[in-house]
């Protein structure tokens, strides 16, 4: 039974590595987030690049409204000034045309100037946005390729580690004590089997009972953690 023990508990040492290797291609989310991070940073840059463009297009809007505006009054003047205009109706009305034109400038300017300064400070928001867009893109590429190369290697140590396990198994010829293993390991993160040292279970470290440290050195029976439930295994010669 000894030899057994000892075979399973060599058995256990690789299946508690494989676990390990499990866990570790488990945890690789690192690039899961990074890119949730770039989605959410490439959302951020086109909406301010979105704001930027419509400040853009009202400035040129307002652009050739001045030069309308401005060829009117031209014209309007021109008129006034050249003495073709004798009706003092139509001269007041021409008079009252030029002072509109002049008001409708005079807020357009205001309103442009006032564009001038956003489409500034909305361009130095999208080039910080896009700065930090590839400060992300490049993390999220780095943490891509770790996880890919780190996935590879833990995946080629497992298959190493699985080919293991098969001789492993193979040395447990009491099939009745690998299959109590295999289900106690389902309950008990990955270990199925426990060192009895210093008078405690080595998986829960609670003590064993004088019952069962009695029933351990007949070494005929299996016997098993009262608390745990592992299969308990004294190591010595
Ligand atoms: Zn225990």
């Amino acid at each position: 039974m000894k030899e057994q023990l000892r075979s399973l508990y060599e058995l256990q040492a690789i299946d508690v590595k494989i676990a390990r290797a499990n866990a570790q291609i488990a945890a690789l989310t690192g690039s899961k987030e990074l890119r949730a991070k770039y989605s959410a940073t490439k959302a951020a840059l086109q909406k301010v690049e979105k704001t930027l463009a419509e400040y853009e297009l009202e400035v040129r809007d307002n652009e050739l409204q001045l030069k309308s505006i401005d060829e009117k009054r031209g014209n309007f003047e021109k008129r006034l000034y050249s003495g073709a205009i004798s009706n003092p109706k139509e001269l007041s009305a021409t008079e009252k045309e030029i002072e509109a034109l002049k008001a409708k400038q005079g807020e357009l300017d205001v309103r442009t100037l006032e564009l001038y300064e956003q489409v500034e400070a909305t361009r130095t928001k999208v080039e910080s946005a896009r700065s930090i867009l590839q400060t992300v893109e490049t993390q999220a590429r780095k943490a891509i390729k770790y996880e890919s190369d780190e996935k590879t290697r833990l995946e080629a140590e497992i298959s190493e580690l699985t080919v293991q396990r098969e001789a492993a198994v193979a040395n447990v010829t009491e099939k009745a004590l690998f299959s109590k293993y295999e289900s106690i390991r389902k309950h008990n993160s990955s270990t199925g089997i426990a060192k009895v040292i210093d008078g405690r279970c080595e998986g829960c470290h609670v003590a064993i009972t004088s019952f069962t440290m009695s029933n351990l050195f007949k070494d005929n029976e299996i016997e098993t953690c009262e608390n745990c439930g592992r299969i308990l295994f004294m190591d010595i010669a």
